[in-house]
């Protein structure tokens, strides 16, 4: 079989080159290239790389690796789910590699769970090439749709527990999912008391994307914080979330429901209740930008 090549990786290194990190890029060494394809919304690169694991790349952009992976999908999945007393109905837009499916049913209250991907391709692959994560499909209380999020979301009122944007970057089919218009269709889509994650970019690298991003969330939701965790492979090796609730008296900075230790240490590799709360305290360059 010929080997794949991509434009992102010379001299058997991936480069991560993007006006969204400008002057900077993460590099990882390439052990082979497994799979390349241009689906209906994006490049679509999926190589294994020396030290990482396997890798996928959407738009010459890293979404996840095998080995740091579980930072992002915990941390976004569960600062929202142990913030809430009973999530039973959830829903996963983007999140088309499952991880975060993963974690949703960690959680035995979940009795549904939806997810909505725009791009078939990025769920098929992940089904080939990265069981570990896309093992979240499998679960019974799981349904796949394929669409667009903010069109799903259109004609969803008063529905679920729980929301969480697990989207790539603001750049490409993602763009409807950083603005206000988006956060308004997921509060309609909430029951009373539901919460939402969004993936919400990096402090080091867009404090005022971050800084209006929070200020449309204000105008919708009457309770918004922003987190974050430590990720290697993403840009400056960490992202945020912005956590959302329909109940102004629910302090999300703070777990309503908690896993004992033992549990907290067979389920997760990244998130505990401690983490749930340090991930709100904040930088004081980040926390001025971000009052
Ligand atoms: N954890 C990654 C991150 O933080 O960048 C995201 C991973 S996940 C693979 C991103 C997913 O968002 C992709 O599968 C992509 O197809 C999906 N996506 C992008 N725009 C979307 C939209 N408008 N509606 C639904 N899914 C979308």
């Amino acid at each position: 079989m010929s080997e794949i090549t991509h434009p992102t990786i010379k001299d058997g290194w991936f480069r991560e080159i993007s006006e969204m990190w400008p002057g900077q890029a993460m590099t990882l060494k390439v052990n082979q290239v497994v799979h390349h394809e241009k689906s209906k919304y994006q490049d679509v690169l999926i190589f294994e790389s020396s030290d990482y694991g396997m890798c996928l790349v959407l738009d010459n952009v890293i979404q996840c690796t095998e080995r740091d992976e579980f930072s992002y999908q915990e941390m976004i999945t569960h600062l929202a789910m142990n913030a809430h007393p009973n999530p039973k109905k959830v829903l996963v837009i983007g999140g088309g590699d499952g991880g975060v499916l993963r974690e949703v049913v960690k959680h035995d209250c979940v009795e549904e769970a939806i997810l909505c991907d725009i791009d078939e391709a990025v769920i098929r692959l992940s089904k080939k090439y990265l069981p570990g994560m896309s093992v979240g499909f499998q679960h019974p209380a799981v349904k796949t749709h394929i669409g667009d999020g903010f069109k799903f979301l259109a004609d969803r009122k008063n529905e679920f527990d729980v929301i969480i944007t697990d989207s790539s970057d603001p750049e490409g089919p993602a763009e409807s999912l950083f603005q206000k218009p988006y956060f308004e269709l997921l509060y309609g889509a909430l029951r009373e008391g539901g919460v939402i994650t969004t993936q919400a970019e990096n402090q080091w690298l867009h404090l005022s994307l971050i800084a209006s991003l929070k200020k449309s969330c204000k105008e919708v939701f009457p309770t918004v914080e922003y987190a974050y965790t430590t990720i290697p492979t993403y840009p400056s090796g960490q992202i945020g979330f912005m956590v959302c609730c329909k109940d102004a008296k629910r302090d999300v900075t703070k777990p309503l429901r908690t896993w004992s230790a033992d549990e907290e240490e067979k389920l997760c590799k990244y998130y505990s209740k401690e983490i749930h709360e340090a991930s709100f305290v904040l930088p004081t360059f980040a926390r001025k930008a971000l009052r």
